[in-house]
């Protein structure tokens, strides 16, 4: 069960050495996951793995979390230390390492946790984790690529059931309500988010679905997600009720295509901002540019967006296993919205879809 974590830490902590800091502080959430498997809440009370170029791993949890610990994937190989309501954690922890140099902090750290061990390490100064973190995090395993494909695939199946139900006549709200029991009823452990947005609703691409009615003519953007062993999923397809609204095909092809060249840049070695150029020139070549107010996409894994982001100014190679979302988008406000979305992953000579739905045009009724 300690496989993959410890080397996961051990990868995590020659980091460190080489980005030059003391260690790294990590605080319950995806990181914590990732590292060690452990995974409390993330609460008022300090929980946080120390890891340290040439020293064991600590991990300093409340007393009464003492056992949970114990029992995660890792708690025979760190060093588990503890402390009981009353104590300072803080202080705890400051005597734990060494109060100099520069310590990585998890980007999801609390502030009120933070700001108290800065007090604690006086004369120490902290960086974001994500410096070391991300680009580990950001190259998938077999696992990994096994869960995500396999959550994929669940979302597809998802998508697949609510476009066979007639959409018009219902309210957004009931359509995205139905879409997340559809994705529990598939083995989604978590339902993340679910967006409906139709008619003009859809040129805003984190729209809440709410009363709008759905009605013939209209277009529907969905865009949906969840979590299935850890690992999250992220579809968008836009489907027409009925007919097509007027200018609507010739948009959606184009933001079809746009997402098909940014695929096709996708490999190796490439800068993940090349992918996004490849989407955005397919747009403005077709006079849309101004309204695609979105980097193409985002990494994704133990969170919904991580590294690598698909974005201008980003000069990451890519690499295999790299695991992104590309979803270019197309809004014209007051009447439509086109967005499609797949994930895929970076391959030794390319990269593959994970996501399998149809990238046609779907007429639901
Ligand atoms: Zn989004
Ligand atoms: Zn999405
Ligand atoms: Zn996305």
């Amino acid at each position: 069960v300690e496989a993959p974590f410890l080397d996961r830490m051990a990868r995590a902590a020659a980091g460190a050495e080489r980005a030059g800091l003391m260690g790294l502080l990590v605080t319950p959430g995806a990181d914590l996951r990732y590292l060690s498997g452990y995974d409390p809440p993330p609460l008022e009370r300090l929980t946080c793995l120390v890891l340290r170029p040439r020293h064991h791993a600590l991990l300093l949890v409340p007393a009464l979390e003492r056992a949970r610990a114990d029992e995660s994937p890792v708690g025979r190989s760190v060093e588990i230390v503890t402390w009981r309501d009353g104590d300072d954690p803080y202080a705890r922890l400051g005597g734990l390492v060494e109060p100099s140099g520069s310590y990585g902090a998890t980007d999801r750290t609390w502030a009120v946790h933070l700001l108290a061990l800065q007090r604690e390490l006086t004369g120490t100064s902290f960086v974001p984790a994500s410096g070391v973190l991300a680009p580990i995090r950001a190259v998938k395993d077999e696992d990994e690529l096994e869960r995500l494909g396999r959550v994929a695939r669940t979302t597809d199946e998802g998508f697949r059931r609510i476009v066979r139900a007639p959409l018009e006549g219902r309210r957004e709200e009931e359509v995205a309500h139905e879409l997340a029991g559809i994705l529990e009823d598939l083995g989604h452990d978590a339902v993340t988010f679910t967006i409906v947005a139709s008619g003009p609703n859809g040129a805003s691409p984190h729209h809440e679905p709410g009363g709008r009615t759905i009605r013939a003519g209209d277009a529907v953007v969905l865009d949906f997600g969840g979590r299935i062993a850890g690992y999250c999923s992220d579809l968008s397809r836009t489907v027409c009720v009925g007919g097509p609204p007027r200018g609507f095909e010739e948009v959606y092809e184009v933001v079809r295509e746009a997402q098909e060249a940014a695929f096709q840049a996708a490999r190796p070695g490439v800068p993940a901002e090349d992918v996004d150029r490849a989407a955005r020139e397919v747009i403005d070549r077709a006079g849309h540019g101004e309204r695609f107010i979105h980097r193409t996409g985002h990494g994704i894994g133990l969170e919904e967006h991580e590294e690598p982001y698909i974005v201008s100014g980003n000069r990451e190679p890519l690499r295999p296993g790299m695991c992104f979302s590309i979803e270019p988008g197309i809004y014209l406000e007051g009447r439509f919205g086109v967005r499609i979305e797949d994930i895929v992953a970076v391959t030794d000579d390319g990269a593959v879809r994970l996501n399998r739905a149809t990238r046609d045009l779907e007429l639901v009724g």
